[in-house]
């Protein structure tokens, strides 16, 4: 297994890093017995880089991890020696240049360190950027920098595929993290802005490899049957996770982890798969595979994002993203609300400055002729609205990013306050 390197600081990393926003639960809260053992058995067996953010589990996730890496291994070695350790500034929940300095001392507190290895803006699209930027925020960053707090500088990104070129060059950045998998090639980032990133030496991190699951379990049947016909003992995981490792402009792929079993076998696979190892068959089937969730698509978008900007800010992509993955999923409902739905609200303005839905589109029309699929884009738009934009839709959205948002702040810090007095 060949580590990757981070070129702007030569740090060399297992291929494979822990995430830490679905840990293992019991009881509302993180099963700290067993997500205790999961992380422990990642970091003795070789993953040296661990993700969490200020909102993961209701503020839990940094001070349980604080917790575990504050623990020396059989050797008197700290966990916290061993591991590159990343977190990320609550975007959203800012409101002053205040703010991020006492997000991030509160972090540094919680996670029981003198610095954060990895410190991105959280879940930005430029809007959010630039909106911080006008409170100070790479004053902020710079400074807390230089004084060692944080040592690299990113972003996890949400925005749409035209702006990340001008986000990567409106600072210098070290790393971003952005969302890839085989079916989100052009989504977001795209593979356009992560090539973009490579070639300025900023090191790309992966997040939802799994498209959030939904690659690891049960595919369509037509997909399903092509991996069997070339390995019928071969995992969808494998396949998924495989395609990601196999890239070189990618330094490190993010999986969350929900059991051991789990673990061993992405870790088995980040050992495995290095750089442009993958066979052309392999490459091929992955292609097809692609090809046939494609026609599954009920809007036929490739996420190319010619269409964009749209002068009212509707993201035209992602909303096409998200209606096709309710059709191609819709088995995998998580309890009463669709997990499309839910990623819908996120995506189109729940944790993002501004709006960006469907219902937006006043059908000007500019669109239009831009489109390589010629595509219907206002009436296929219609489409989205009258499916994922109930009624009091903008109350709801509201709700998530004024009121839902900001409590996990505030139920975090009492959380905080008890667990400390
Ligand atoms: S038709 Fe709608 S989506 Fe297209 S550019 Fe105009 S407002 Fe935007
Ligand atoms: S131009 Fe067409 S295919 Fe490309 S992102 Fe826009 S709607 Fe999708």
């Amino acid at each position: 297994m060949v580590k990757r390197v981070v070129k702007k600081n030569g740090d060399e990393l297992f291929p494979l890093g822990l995430g830490a926003m679905r840990l293992p639960t019991k009881n509302n809260s993180i099963d700290r017995e067993v997500a205790m053992e999961y992380i422990l058995y990642a970091i003795d067996n070789g993953v040296n880089y661990i993700d969490t953010a200020y909102a993961y589990h209701g503020g839990e996730s940094e001070s349980f991890l604080g917790e575990i890496l504050s623990l020396t291994d059989e050797d008197r070695v700290k966990y916290r020696d061993k591991v590159k350790l990343s977190t990320k500034l609550p975007s959203w929940m800012v409101r002053s240049r205040e703010d991020m300095d006492a997000f991030l001392n509160h972090q540094l507190r919680k996670l029981q360190t003198d610095a954060i290895d990895y410190y991105y803006v959280h879940s930005v699209d430029l809007s959010t950027i630039l909106r911080l930027k006008n409170l100070g925020l790479y004053e902020f960053l710079e400074k807390a920098k230089s004084e060692g707090k944080i040592r690299n500088i990113g972003f996890s990104y949400h925005g749409s595929p035209n702006e990340f070129n001008e986000l990567i060059d409106d600072f210098n950045w070290d790393m971003v993290l952005v969302q890839y998998n085989y079916l989100d090639v052009n989504a977001q980032a795209g593979i356009r802005g992560i090539e973009y990133a490579y070639e300025n030496d900023i090191a790309v991190f992966v997040m939802e490899p799994l498209k959030g699951g939904l690659l690891a379990g049960e595919l369509p049947k037509e997909v399903s049957d092509l991996f069997d016909s070339v390995d019928s003992e071969k995992s969808s995981v494998d396949w998924a996770l495989s395609w990601v490792f196999n890239q070189k402009e990618i330094t490190c792929v993010l999986s969350g982890m929900g059991s051991l079993e789990e673990i061993k076998e992405n870790m088995a696979i980040a050992e495995r798969v290095e750089v442009e190892s993958l066979s052309d068959e392999e490459l091929d089937i992955l292609d097809k595979a692609q090809g046939i969730f494609n026609s599954m698509m009920k809007i036929n978008c490739t996420g190319c994002g010619y269409c964009l900007p749209c002068p009212k800010g509707v993201n035209i992509p992602d909303c096409f993203n998200v209606y096709n993955e309710k059709y191609l999923f819709n088995k995998k409902m998580f309890n009463l609300i669709p997990h499309a739905m839910m990623n819908y609200y996120m995506v189109v303005g729940g944790i993002t400055n501004k709006q960006s839905n469907a219902g937006l589109c006043n059908h000007c029309g500019r669109c239009k002729s831009l489109c390589p699929q010629s595509l219907d884009i206002p009436n296929e738009l219609d489409r989205v609205k009258s499916e994922f934009e109930l009624f009091g839709f903008n109350y709801h959205i509201k709700f998530i990013k004024n009121v839902a948002m900001p409590s996990i702040n505030k139920i975090a810090k009492v959380f905080d306050f008890f667990k400390n007095s």
